[in-house]
């Protein structure tokens, strides 16, 4: 594979359009725009209003079956097939998550696409982009700096201090700082308690930034969430603090999308950026929405498998945006698809005809997920150097055979041209559709229920098994009146079961819920399951190691 250039070298070796030129394609002139250099625009509010009288285009909802190590490439056929869509002569926009700071410096890599498929400027994208993460962790902190700073100022709202639930946040892999304990040296430094630290694409703040409709509804919704418990076991609110205010300030301009370009200068839009396996997993609304009202297509993505990020896209943000997609792709590799059927990572690069088949397993599960809702879709097979012949002729036979659309995708090697065929398929798809999309449970199902379903019907379990605390957790819920809320499912991304190490299609296996957490500004309660944690820690040889600088201030070795 020596022949082929990093991601990094593509895209420092390609030229980018003036971010004006972008805009002005798409109708927007240079007073609808805010420049954040010469690549990087945020839309104004005034252009976001605008837009509210213009008809929405299709939505395309990109996903993939649970990543493994051997990388699966969501966000690279997302472009792919929004420059693909473009080249055949539709008017496509992509519409993606921000990369956070905590996998670009561990484990998985940026979040910008990769090969001949990327969103450029790639380096600053994955680095700090325009500021909206910070943003989003000082707006949180601040948060709890007050509701430490209420406590030793008299404690007006009856705070128990061993019940605050607000957590400070960091956008960065450290495990060291999961559990902590603040406010220790004496009567000067603050009332001492336990606290912890989550990654800032966790915080409620970050999911509320991608539901919000507009500035109001982030003030709205900020009010609104829940930070504590009183000593009557009362929930106490950032509106009975009176923070919601000073919140929004900081989150102003973090709350405009980033309109940004492809390779091929396809506009994209990339906002927010909520992990799909501790949090929603999809990029902001107002953003989707703008990218709706600003071309016909637009091809989005939600985070890691369909049973998290596509799971909760459909009962999570459609209800919330009151949007929908018109269809569906499905990521696979038959790389990870072998590792489902049971291969290592070492062993990938050999060609293994069984280990494929048990592997197709997995995609198969996502498949008759995506059938559940009702919604038409494509099986994009992402095509690696590596795949022999055999291997994806093996593939095809298996998809004919079950009449399963797919695509042989090869957008990473030749852009958006390695896309044409997943671009025609899916047209076809959406022009042929009978179908209707429907939601998996209803919001008036009790909380037990909406999570037995999803458990069941995406995930394939026999049961869930509730922790004593979640139990007491239910009855709480339901007496402050917040059982109507879709829930948030935290699960391990890797398998389709809570135990990472259960690769393929398990079977009957439990779920189990540790504990519940109410993001009421946010609009759903959230469930941790197995041992899902909302601080990663960063791998043995974290990715950050190979990083670099060159003395004329060039990025090197960012993936
Ligand atoms: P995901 O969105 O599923 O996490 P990405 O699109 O971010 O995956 O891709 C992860 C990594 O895999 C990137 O570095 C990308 O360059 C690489 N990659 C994706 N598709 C291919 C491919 N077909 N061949 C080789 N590398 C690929």
């Amino acid at each position: 594979n020596a022949i082929f250039k990093s991601d990094i070298e593509i895209a420092l070796s390609s030229e980018m359009k003036n971010i004006k030129e972008i805009a002005e394609a798409i109708g927007i002139g240079e007073d609808g725009i805010e420049l954040y250099g010469n690549y990087k625009a945020k839309l104004s509010f005034e252009m976001l209003e605008k837009l509210k009288i213009k008809k929405d285009g299709k939505l395309i909802l990109v996903t993939s079956i649970n990543p493994t190590k051997a990388g699966e490439g969501k966000s690279t056929v997302t472009v792919g097939l929004g420059d693909a869509l473009n080249k055949i002569g539709k008017k496509a926009m992509i519409a993606m998550r921000e990369p956070s700071l905590g996998p670009v410096m561990g484990l998985k890599g940026g979040a910008t696409g990769g090969g001949y498929s990327q969103v450029l400027p790639m380096d600053e994208i994955n680095l700090h982009f325009t500021g909206d993460i910070h943003a989003i962790t000082t707006a949180n902190n601040a948060l709890a700096a007050m509701i430490d700073n209420h406590l030793q100022q008299g404690n007006e709202l009856s705070i128990d201090p061993r019940k605050i639930t607000w957590k400070r946040v960091l956008d960065m892999n450290d495990r060291a700082l999961r559990q902590v304990v603040v406010g220790l040296g004496g009567p000067s430094n603050g009332i001492p308690r336990e606290d912890g630290f989550d990654i800032t694409v966790a915080s409620e703040i970050m999911a509320i930034l991608c539901l919000a409709e507009d500035i109001a509804d982030l003030k709205v919704r900020l009010a609104r969430m829940v930070i504590a418990y009183d000593y009557q076991q009362k929930p106490v609110t950032v509106g009975d603090l009176g923070a919601e205010g000073a919140l929004t300030l900081l989150l102003r301009d973090a709350v405009k999308p980033n309109l940004v370009q492809t390779i091929e200068h396809t506009p994209a839009l990339i906002h927010g950026g909520p992990f799909a396996n501790i949090a929603h997993g999809c990029n902001s609304v107002i953003a989707t929405k703008a990218a709706l009202k600003l071309a016909d297509y637009v091809v989005t993505e939600s985070g890691f498998g369909a049973d998290l990020g596509a799971e909760k896209f459909l009962h999570i943000k459609t209800r919330s945006a009151g949007i929908k997609p018109e269809a569906v792709v499905i990521v696979a590799t038959i790389r990870a698809l072998k590792m489902h059927g049971g291969l290592h990572k070492e062993e990938l690069v050999k060609e293994d005809l069984a280990a494929l088949q048990n592997g197709f397993e997995n995609l198969r599960k996502h498949i008759e997920t995506i059938n559940e809702f009702g919604l038409p879709f494509v099986v994009a097979l992402n095509r690696f150097s590596a795949d022999s012949s055999l291997e994806i002729a093996l593939f095809e036979k298996l998809c004919n055979e079950e009449g399963i659309p797919f695509a042989l995708t090869e957008v990473w090697e030749k852009g958006g041209n390695g896309g044409i065929g997943l671009a025609e398929k899916l047209l076809e798809e959406i022009a042929n559709n009978t179908k209707t999309f429907q939601t998996l449970y209803s919001l008036s199902d009790p909380v037990e229920q909406k999570i037995m379903t999803v458990a069941q019907k995406v995930y394939g379990a026999s049961n869930v098994e509730f922790s004593s605390e979640a139990k007491k957790q239910l009855l709480q819920f339901e007496k402050e009146g917040w059982s109507q809320l879709p829930v948030c499912m935290a699960k391990t991304q890797y398998s389709l079961s809570d135990d990472p190490s259960k690769l393929g299609r398990p079977e009957d296996f439990t779920i189990k819920v540790r504990s519940l957490k109410p993001s009421i500004g946010a609009g759903f309660i959230v469930v941790l399951t197995g041992d899902i944690m909302t601080m990663p820690g960063l791998p043995k040889k974290p990715a950050a190691m190979n990083m670099d600088v060159d003395d004329s201030g060039k990025a090197i070795g960012l993936f």
